[in-house]
């Protein structure tokens, strides 16, 4: 083979756009500067990247130009960007992580179908309210892994989540990050939403992109897999907090939330956040939440810490497994 691996690094990254840390992610844990001499050795490399990936392996041979499999199947949910170079990287990195995660957890309930109510009361049997935590047993408990991409296909983290698939199997994959772990709680009913709506086409993936709270025109899908994730959160899909008296401060509002959530079995970030949002006093909501939860922890940490204890690790390849790590930030 022509080229070394230092040139074939160079080539990828430059004909698909993938960030440096996704390559890196992805790249043989085996490799050394000794493989370098050994032409069966670089054309595993390449098969391995191409499997980790999503690329063609017939492009990753020679001296070509690696290309994502051909895949137009994925929805995007308020994409800006360039559709023919930033889509095929999302979708091929999306897709790949999931083939893998689904075979680390058995599938023992199906989500598609599902209504919301009944997902709410069956949580609620065991529990207070329905949050992140909760959230995130449920769909492990249920076979649906959910994870938190540290790892970015494309330099710029415009994903917020995604829904996706792999033959009857479903993933969520999280790509926006809170302190705080009511607004991630409420991401991850969403793509729940969209998972039982049957919006996720099989073996592909629905992307919502992240639209820091710019109102987008949103189409039918959304707007069901936002009453899907009222309802699971709250109990009812057009929830509303109604404003009595004039303004609060974030403290007073953190005791009511605090004192009025556990009542009607909503966590009391869920309710700050639904008061910034019927009231537009984003500063007094999120001042709250820094009164509601004792510590402030990046909600990936407790989302891939789960996800570390909850997957089958004998279940997957030493390919996957050091692929997975690197995606979820976890020490290899
Ligand atoms: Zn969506």
């Amino acid at each position: 083979m022509a080229n070394n691996a230092d040139e074939f690094r160079i080539r990828l990254a430059k004909s698909t756009g993938l960030t440096d840390s996704a390559i890196r992610a992805a790249w043989p844990e085996w490799w050394s500067e000794a493989a370098d001499a050994s032409p069966s050795a670089q054309a595993e490399l390449r098969f391995s990247l191409a499997r980790n990936l999503g690329l063609d392996p017939v492009t990753v041979l020679d001296d070509q130009f690696p290309k994502f499999i051909w895949d137009d199947s994925a929805k995007y949910k308020s994409f800006k960007g360039d559709d023919e170079r930033d889509k095929p990287a999302i979708t091929a990195f999306g897709k790949s992580v999931t083939r893998m995660l689904v075979k680390s957890v058995a599938q023992a309930r199906p989500l598609v179908g599902m209504p919301a109510s009944q997902l709410r009361q069956s949580i609620l049997r065991n529990n207070q309210y329905v949050g992140l935590i909760e959230l995130l047993a449920t769909l492990w408990a249920v076979g649906v892994p959910v994870l938190h991409l540290r790892v970015f296909p494309l330099p710029a983290k415009r994903m917020s989540a995604m829904a996706t698939s792999f033959q009857d199997r479903h993933a969520i994959l999280l790509a926006k990050d809170s302190t705080y772990p009511a607004a991630i709680a409420f991401n991850v009913a969403h793509e729940i939403g969209h998972i039982a709506c049957g919006h996720v086409t099989a073996g592909s993936a629905l992307i919502d992109m992240d639209h820091d709270g710019v109102p987008q025109e949103q189409d039918g899908e959304e707007l069901e897999a936002d009453k899907y994730a009222l309802e699971l959160l709250t109990g009812d899909p057009e929830f509303q907090i109604e404003k009595q008296g004039q303004g609060r401060s974030a403290r007073d509002l953190a005791k009511q939330v605090l004192a009025a959530g556990p009542e009607m079995r909503i966590e009391p970030g869920t309710m700050a956040l639904c008061y910034g949002f019927a009231t537009g006093e984003w500063p007094t909501a999120q001042g709250a939440l820094g009164h509601i939860y004792d510590n402030a922890i990046p909600a990936w940490e407790v989302v891939n810490k789960i996800a570390m204890q909850q997957m089958d690790w004998t279940k997957l390849s030493d390919e996957s497994t050091h692929f997975l790590k690197a995606v979820m930030g976890a020490p290899a």
